[in-house]
């Protein structure tokens, strides 16, 4: 079968002829139908230090994806041929004090599809039952393919209450955007983000925001001027990784206030600790998603008139995928979708 592979330990993505994956007991084998490309798959594409001493030479890329059950194992009993279906990126040992607790998110023997074991950038993918989402017959299937991401700001944007409160997310890539999307939709006041891309944040106010701002040209505390806000926010959503982002939400949380991380600091951050003392500040690290609760608040908030389609901005042809790469890497893209049917 076709697949993108990582084969030289060097700059770029390989597409490759490679066997078709295996199947044991309790696989479900899947025909891919539509990806979506990550900042990882570029981290890995790029081959920075991370990459490199992570990523197994001969790797098939690649996670987020939507796809139709092929084949099924013979332990498998709840899954049909046909039905369409994502993967949940991490595959976790289930026998971990955490996985038996039932809080899988939290296994500290954690598999990542298309980073440590073969992913979704090929014509078929097989993983664990386990590792299923079975998708309602409602879904579009371009939103569908980005369930991964999606799920990431599920899980980090209600990961704190957020009815009634004013929200601040910083950066507006297509996860923040997401986070942004569905803060609004459980019921936060003011949902200000912040990026220095233009072109980002014109996609997040479409995605409806109360503010988009530039932290470079608007500060925050002049940002919660405009919308009278008197106490600074109560929820953050650290969406970039950025250093300086961080550090600008620690300064203009409220008492009290509550950040869930999901971005991943691109270098050491030091900061001043005071503010979180003396202001009682709650910072809470984000990986992955709740298996399967943020699924299943994916899935109902999308039922419940959610759209996050306005974040796909480049779909095109799996064999265009150095265009879509290159659409990634430029900044000027929200997600950007890879079509495997044909
Ligand atoms: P992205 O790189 O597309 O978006 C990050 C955005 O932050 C960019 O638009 C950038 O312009 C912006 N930014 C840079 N400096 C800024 C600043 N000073 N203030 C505000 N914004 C600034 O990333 P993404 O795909 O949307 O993912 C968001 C983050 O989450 C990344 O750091 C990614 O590595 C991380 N991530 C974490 C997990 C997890 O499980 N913890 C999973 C997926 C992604
Ligand atoms: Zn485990």
């Amino acid at each position: 079968m076709k697949a993108l592979v990582k084969s030289r330990s060097e700059r770029g993505i390989w597409l490759e002829d490679v066997p078709e994956p295996e199947m044991g007991i309790n696989d479900v084998k899947i025909r891919v139908l539509k990806t979506g490309i990550c900042g990882t798959d570029l981290h890995i594409y790029e081959w920075d230090a991370w990459a490199s001493a992570t990523i197994p030479i001969g790797l098939t890329i690649g996670h987020e994806f939507v796809g139709e059950v092929v084949a099924i194992g013979s332990n498998v009993a709840d899954v049909t041929l046909g039905q369409l279906v994502s993967g949940e990126g991490h595959v976790v040992c289930g026998r971990c004090r955490n996985c038996l607790a039932g809080r899988r998110h939290l296994c500290a023997h954690t598999s990542g599809v298309g980073v440590n074991r073969n992913g979704a950038f090929a014509e078929f993918i097989v993983l664990p039952t386990t590792n299923i989402w079975q998708h309602s017959a409602t879904v579009d299937r371009d939103v569908a393919s980005i369930f991964d991401p999606f799920g990431n700001a599920v899980h980090t944007a209600l990961e704190f209450p957020v009815l009634g409160e004013d929200v601040l997310v910083t950066g507006a890539g297509p996860i923040g955007i997401m986070a942004a999307a569905v803060a609004r939709h459980a019921g936060a006041r003011y949902v200000v983000i912040s990026d220095p891309n233009p072109y980002r944040r014109a996609l997040a106010e479409k995605i409806g925001v109360t503010l988009a701002v530039d932290p470079r040209a608007t500060t925050l505390k002049q940002a919660q001027q405009q919308l009278n806000m008197q106490e600074g926010f109560d929820i953050g959503l650290e969406m970039s990784g950025n250093p300086h982002a961080f550090r600008d939400m620690l300064a203009n949380m409220s008492h009290g206030g509550k950040i869930a991380m999901l971005g991943i600091p691109s270098e050491d951050i030091s900061i001043n600790w005071n503010q979180v003392v003396f202001n009682q500040l709650t910072i809470r690290g984000i990986y992955g998603r709740e298996m399967y609760e943020t699924w299943y608040k994916m899935t109902v908030m999308l039922e419940s008139g959610l759209d996050i389609s306005p974040v796909i901005t480049h779909r095109m042809n799996w064999r265009d995928y150095e265009e879509g790469f290159a659409a990634m890497r430029s900044g000027n893209s929200g997600k950007v979708i890879l079509d495997w049917a044909d």
